[in-house]
């Protein structure tokens, strides 16, 4: 199979022959056709499987039929999840249409809106977005999306993962009801499926690999070990390996830093990225990585999402995603493009309950090995047991001497916890009131009955009412 055969224009084909791609991918070979055809497509692609391109190019043989109008509306609108992702897209959009009268441009937050506003000023044909911004600019009525024609919901799975789903329903009430949806998502769970009954009409399925599986060609291997032990282990394997290149993933922006900085300290060129990071930072860090200036690039989750670095050697899980869909998308990091790639995942015993839950999604089997030196201690460290949940007492911003809010600390706050804090909508469902009581609440409730109780008990004793208090040490009541 040719992209010839697939139906697409000279123009696009010349792009496309520009980008040395001899044949098309499964993906654009199933998707093109379908979307040139004009129908809704519920797609399922791994990652580096050149889903972009599969719904780029229809997209682009589409528009450029249709005569272009003097104002330019807005007539495809590609949703993405994150910042990279969407400046990827964009990148692609520019060179897959190089010959072509198409305008694209891109938005995304963290930056300011003025030049964003003044490209959709001008008129563009396509649209590529993050939810956060376009729905900014959709509310200050700069931007209108009535006359969509073809809409993409990209990483539709990390969308709905990062708690995205009302800013999804949103936007769909701004693009008109008669369009062409395409929905491209890793894995198609539950929750995809119920989304595309929403929003997709008779949609065609791709599904470019079988659900939820991860590249045959990667490598895949656990080593278990110890959480205190983990930073030594990498930086050993990453300096005996002899690592050209690696995406090494941290739970936390507050541990990327932290790892980036160790890894920094004993000579290896490391570059961190996470949702803290300004967008310039996180778009040099990325081009000093691609540009291969960089050996290490440790990265969160969220940043991590949609890089696209062709022939990446190796990944590492410093920690697992408690979401196993997660760890797809990491390892999908490598073994881009049919090259070969190794995944290693360290893992502390409080983890194996992820690969559990990781090797039950992908129906195999994980290798599993220790290192000399590095092995996990027979019994589970106290600090690596998992913590009980605490039920927090919602904090107070924190506010400067002027009683405003003090960005500062808050920031600092934000920094230690996972990255999906910041860039994205809290995944967890809406609390119910007394779910969202005050810790101290509960305490005094449950203090006072306590109290109640032990008083019928000892009416009138007050000696035990000391003794009371001597055995419960600082867990006395402070009512009392
Ligand atoms: P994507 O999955 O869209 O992020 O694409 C992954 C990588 O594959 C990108 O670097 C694309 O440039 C590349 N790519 C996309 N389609 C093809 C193709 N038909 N042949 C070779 N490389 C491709």
């Amino acid at each position: 199979m040719s992209f010839k055969n697939l139906g697409l224009s000279d123009p696009i084909l010349k792009a496309v022959a520009k980008k040395a791609y001899t044949k098309p991918s499964v993906i654009q070979e199933k998707a093109i056709p379908l979307v040139l055809e004009g129908k809704d497509v519920l797609a399922s692609a791994q990652t580096g499987t050149g889903k972009t391109a599969g719904f780029v190019l229809p997209i682009l043989d589409l528009l450029a039929k249709k005569p272009i109008q003097k104002r330019r509306p807005v007539r495809s609108l590609i949703l993405t999840p994150t910042r990279e992702l969407a400046a990827q897209i964009y990148d692609n959009i520019l060179d897959y249409s190089k010959f072509l009268d198409i305008r694209t441009t891109v938005i995304f937050g963290g930056v300011k809106q003025h030049s964003q506003v003044a490209a959709l000023n001008k008129g563009v044909d396509i649209l590529v977005a993050t939810p956060g911004r376009l729905l900014d600019l959709c509310n200050q009525k700069i931007l209108n999306l009535s006359q969509v024609e073809i809409f993409v919901l990209d990483e539709a799975d990390r969308m709905l993962d990062m708690g995205f789903i009302r800013d999804i329903k949103k936007i769909m009430s701004f693009v008109p009801e008669k369009r062409q949806t395409l929905l491209f998502s890793a894995t198609f769970s539950k929750e995809i499926k119920k989304l595309s009954h929403s929003y997709l009409s008779n949609p065609a399925t791709v599904e470019a690999a079988p659900e939820n599986t991860t590249a045959d060609k990667i490598k895949q291997k656990i080593i278990r070990t110890d959480k205190s032990k983990k930073t030594a282990l990498i930086i050993q394997i990453i300096k005996e390996e002899n690592w050209k290149q690696g995406l090494v993933f941290t739970r936390t922006k507050h541990g990327a830093n932290k790892l980036c900085k160790k890894m920094m300290n004993q000579g290896i060129s490391a570059s961190a990225i996470h949702g803290n990071k300004t967008q310039n930072a996180r778009v040099r860090a990325l081009s000093d990585f691609k540009a291969g200036k960089v050996k290490i690039l440790v990265a969160t989750d969220i940043a991590a999402r949609g890089l696209d670095i062709p022939l990446l050697p190796h990944v590492c899980n410093f920690e697992l995603p408690n979401i196993a869909e997660d760890y797809v998308h990491r390892i999908g990091r490598t073994g881009r493009a049919g090259a070969s790639g190794e995944a290693i995942s360290l893992v502390s015993s409080d983890e194996m309950e992820y690969v559990e839950s990781i090797e039950k999604l992908l129906g195999i089997k994980l290798k599993m090995e220790q290192i000399e030196g590095y092995e996990p201690s027979a019994e589970t460290p106290e600090n690596e047991l998992p913590k009980p949940k605490k039920q927090h007492k919602p904090r107070r911003p924190k506010q400067n001497r002027f009683g405003k809010p003090n960005q500062k600390k808050n920031a600092q706050r934000n920094d230690r916890t996972s990255d999906s804090s910041s860039e994205s909508r809290s995944k967890s469902k809406p609390t119910s009131k007394s779910d969202s009581k005050p810790r101290r609440a509960n305490k005094v409730l449950d203090d006072s009955n306590l109290k109640k109780s032990f008083k019928k008990k000892n009416t009138n004793s007050s000696s035990s009412v000391s003794k009371f208090k001597k055995n419960n040490g600082d867990k006395e009541p402070m009512a009392w």
